[in-house]
């Protein structure tokens, strides 16, 4: 039994025969398995949706009741059967709900990751090794180059400046799913008690994460908040609104942007950005290669941009391991990655 016998690669995700599903299918389909609630992961339209609890609930909040025909959520760990396999959910460590996806069948185990990270996030549960056959990893931050470091040592950086210019709004963009709740999380972590701001955009699912339980603190919308009120807080808004009309409304603000991009310095000064955070919910070079490794997989799917350096990373390692040439999936961390990736995405 090849893997290919029990999943497919299609153009369109991967595609599971004998379970009669995809994974994370980037068109509608009649059963899809979802690993997390970012949009080119999680799209509306499919006639049954498998996901964990906070995915169905996140794939509400953004699309509306109505996003798909039926759906079942599966608590982690727990084996679901469809069709010919037995699947089972696992966290990835990457957003609140996130989950790898375990497909067995015929003996064979194969892990589709879908995004994860190896390192501590306290807004979502921590990732959860799986031991595989075949494991389908991201590729994100698929180079040598990207080590995202400490992401506290990040915070210290941004909460120096805070204290260093009390005057200044420090406006930090964020994708509304996962890092704007990492961040303020991180930010009470490092023991800020002051409320956090909060652009219209990040605020469902910033109260979804607190209906969760994740403690985020006192939080307040940008709306309402007057200039004299902005001047030295802390303000989080999605990437695109750091150029925007809006922005102008917070007193000569410090630009920030947390992301492991910011890592290649060029990506900052070409976005105008005065104080990036190298702060990614991807596993960096270190991690995907670790986590490939302790999978003990002996062949290895790569999804997610920069596949080649770590197909290759694996064949010198002698597994077995191939690019994934799936259409659609961007990257949550710039939601104009369109725009930007064409800048020097080779090149770092
Ligand atoms: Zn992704
Ligand atoms: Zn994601």
């Amino acid at each position: 039994m090849r893997p290919e016998d029990i999943l497919v690669p299609t153009p369109s995700g991967v595609c599971c025969k004998r379970g009669g599903f995809f994974v994370d299918p980037t068109r509608a389909v009649d059963k899809a398995v979802i690993t997390h609630g970012h949009s080119d992961h999680a799209r509306a339209g499919h006639g049954a949706v498998l996901a964990t609890q906070e995915t169905l609930d996140l794939m509400r909040l953004r699309y509306g009741e109505n996003f798909a025909g039926t759906t079942q959520a599966a608590r982690y760990g727990e084996t679901i059967k469809l069709g010919e396999a037995r699947v089972s959910l696992h966290p990835a460590g990457h957003v609140l709900g996130s989950a790898q996806v375990a497909i067995e069948t015929s003996g064979l185990r194969i892990v589709a990751s879908g995004d994860y990270k190896n390192i501590a996030d306290p807004t979502c549960a921590p990732f959860e090794l799986v031991r595989c056959d075949v494991f389908i990893t991201e590729a994100t931050f698929g180079l040598p180059v990207f080590r995202h470091g400490d992401p506290d040592g990040e915070i210290a950086k941004l909460l120096h400046s805070v204290a260093l210019f009390p005057e200044r709004a420090h406006l930090i963009g964020v994708y509304s799913l996962g890092k704007a709740q990492r961040v303020i999380s991180l930010i009470r972590k490092a023991g800020y008690d002051r409320p956090v701001y909060l652009h219209g955009a990040l605020e469902s699912i910033t109260r979804y994460y607190e209906s969760r339980g994740i403690a985020l603190g006192e939080l307040r919308a940008v709306r309402g908040a007057g200039k004299a009120e902005l001047a030295g807080a802390i303000a989080l808004c999605p990437p695109s609104a750091l150029k925007e009309l809006w922005s102008r409304r917070f007193p000569d603000p410090v630009t920030s942007f947390a992301s492991g991009w910011m890592r290649v310095r060029a990506r900052a000064r070409q976005r105008g950005v005065e104080l990036p955070l190298v702060i990614s919910d991807h596993a960096d070079w270190d991690g995907l290669t670790a986590t490939i490794a302790a999978t003990g997989a002996a062949e290895v799917w790569v999804t997610h941009g920069q596949e080649d350096a770590l197909v290759h990373w694996c064949m010198t390692r002698g597994l077995k391991a191939r690019p994934l040439d799936i259409v659609g999936y961007g990257d949550e961390e710039l939601e104009d990655s369109a725009s930007v990736r064409d800048g020097d995405g080779k090149a770092s």
